[in-house]
């Protein structure tokens, strides 16, 4: 988990506010207001702004630009085995209630000529979990990009998450997670290509 001064260097935006230009500081204060709080109080003097920040960073998904993050690095491979790539930490927040979710993106393909660069594959899963999501869109979206990407002979996502909408209210069902999957071409047609990912898949890394 990065501490807070990490997350406060990676903050995308100068500008105050959000993607819409308007400051958020003073409605966030206006919330803790409206829960009774007294924000004059030491420890809150500068939540308004913190708030305003973290949630500039949380969504900063929104102002990224799938082919800036690729940055090119997408290669001409004569390789046609599946690229797996297992564990991808990610950190979203549900657009229900505006909490966290939180969990891995495991994510295959088959390429046709091309592949993109290993290390990207993680940054194109952030562009998806930055931003208020639902779990199953994010899975699909992550699918959908690399097949626009690369044009693989298949693709697959899996998710697996834990949502704090569910563990810290109502119903307080604390250790269970939901999974969701996206499989194209190869992946969804071929019953063999499937298991091999879900074999994959449910393999703890490194053996
Ligand atoms: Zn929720």
């Amino acid at each position: 988990m990065k501490s807070n001064k990490s997350t406060v260097k990676a903050m995308p935006r100068k500008a105050a506010g959000g993607a819409a230009g308007q400051p958020i500081a003073p409605l966030v204060k206006q919330i803790l207001e409206c829960l009774g709080e007294d924000t004059g109080r030491e420890g809150l003097a500068r939540t308004p702004e913190r708030v305003e920040r973290a949630l500039q960073f949380l969504t900063s998904g929104y102002e990224m630009d799938v082919n800036k993050v690729v940055n090119g690095a997408l290669f001409a491979v004569k390789y046609d085995q599946m690229v797996i790539m297992k564990d991808i930490e990610f950190f979203s927040m549900c657009e229900h209630h505006m909490l966290p979710f939180f969990g891995k993106v495991h994510v295959a393909y088959i390429p046709r000529n091309r592949v993109i660069g290993l290390s990207k594959l993680p940054r194109l899963v952030d562009v998806f979990a930055r931003r208020l999501q639902i779990q199953e869109r994010m899975t699909q979206q992550i699918a959908q990009t690399i097949q626009e990407l690369i044009n693989p002979v298949g693709v697959g996502v899996i998710c697996e998450a834990r949502h704090f909408c569910m563990m810290m209210r109502g119903v307080e069902k604390q250790h269970s997670g939901a999974v969701t999957s996206a499989m194209l071409g190869a992946f969804r047609n071929r019953k063999e290509t499937r298991d091999e990912f879900l074999a994959l898949a449910n393999t703890p890394a490194g053996r």
